[in-house]
């Protein structure tokens, strides 16, 4: 349920109210506009009556909310949600890459790549370090050193850096990394979900392969629900009948979702297409149709790459895409 206050309401009225509703068993999520102050209410509202509290001098209106998501519903929190690692914003108008190999296959390739990435303008460098695999034979992980050439990486170009989890017990080893990310094979694992929802660490939660806008957002609640609201939302394609491309990428998602939440949402082209000479044509309009940032997997040898070469742009690809990707975000926002 939402509680709009009007915006003479003073802040001893205001804290009177949350007090009272708080009494009633409900959790209150306060979200201050310009205008408007708006009180998200969770919890079983069921016997609140809406009446009583319409008729209250601070109250504008009331309105309960069908959708079963709540704390990340832009309902609850009109203002876009900003999520900060380091010196990078994802959201809230600003536009931010990340961008680096699909895995860490030394220290070579990620000092490289993370190097040529920052020129080109990426904000996030990524690697892979801990990787659910589909299959039990491909190359699985490189753990520890992995980490290791990326935290080098990290420190040399100054990007923060995005690295998958596989298993909350390796949790602890991702002590100076800026973002967790959440794999798709993950989005519904709900104990690892609670469990990050209890960290303040910022999370990259990416669509599961058969998992809806709705599912993806529930998801995103358990995070926000546990008490962490820096969640990033990423579209990476998802499983229909079409086998031409990896994935069938969502763009439609992008509008849906900015407009049914206030989390900031990117998109992965890479993982999307599978295929590195249709990711420049997808970022492109991942941008246009008002994504918060991308993701895209670049690789100093796509050829030699031990997974995901095919994907891979080279730094020279990436760096021409990113001229593009300014491009078209000049134009969509004149
Ligand atoms: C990845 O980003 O390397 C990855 C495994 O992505 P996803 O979980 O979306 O397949
Ligand atoms: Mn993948």
């Amino acid at each position: 349920m939402i509680t709009v206050l009007k915006s003479s309401a003073t802040k001893e009225q205001r804290d009177h109210l949350i007090s009272w509703l708080e009494g009633q068993g409900l959790q209150v999520h306060v979200s201050e506009g310009k205008e408007y102050t708006i009180l998200g209410l969770v919890g079983d509202t069921g016997h609140i009556d809406v009446e009583l509290l319409e008729s209250l001098a601070i109250v504008e209106s009331v309105k309960r909310v069908s959708e079963p998501f709540k704390k990340v519903n832009r309902k609850f929190h009109p203002l876009d949600t900003v999520v900060t690692v380091g010196g990078a914003s994802v959201g809230g108008g600003s536009f931010a890459v990340i961008a680096g190999p699909r895995a860490v296959e030394s220290r070579e390739q990620i000092t490289a790549v993370a190097a040529a990435v920052k020129d080109a303008g990426a904000s996030l460098l990524r690697g892979s370090a801990f990787r659910p695999r589909t299959s039990p034979y491909d190359l699985q992980v490189i753990h520890a050193e992995g980490l290791e050439y990326l935290l080098e990486a990290k420190k040399a170009t100054g990007l923060p850096i995005v690295v998958e989890l596989a298993d909350m017990k390796d949790f602890d080893l991702l002590a100076e990394v800026d973002v967790v990310q959440v794999g798709s094979r993950n989005m519904q694992n709900y104990e690892m979900l609670r469990a990050l929802g209890h960290t303040d660490k910022p999370i990259l939660l990416r669509r599961g392969l058969a998992g809806s806008i709705n599912d993806l957002l529930m998801s995103a609640e358990y995070l926000l629900a546990g008490g962490n609201a820096n969640v990033i939302l990423c579209e990476r394609g998802i499983r229909t009948f079409e086998t031409y491309t990896k994935n069938t990428l969502d763009l439609s998602a992008v509008p849906v979702l900015k407009q049914l939440t206030h989390l900031p949402v990117i998109v992965d082209p890479s993982h999307a297409t599978g295929r590195a000479d249709l990711v420049p044509s997808m970022a492109l309009a991942a941008a246009a149709c008002g994504a918060d940032g991308l993701m895209i997997e670049v690789h100093n040898d796509p050829l030699h790459a031990q997974c995901d070469g095919a994907q891979s742009l080279t730094p020279p690809q990436f760096a021409q895409l990113m001229e593009r990707v300014r491009r078209v975000r000049e134009a969509v926002q004149s």
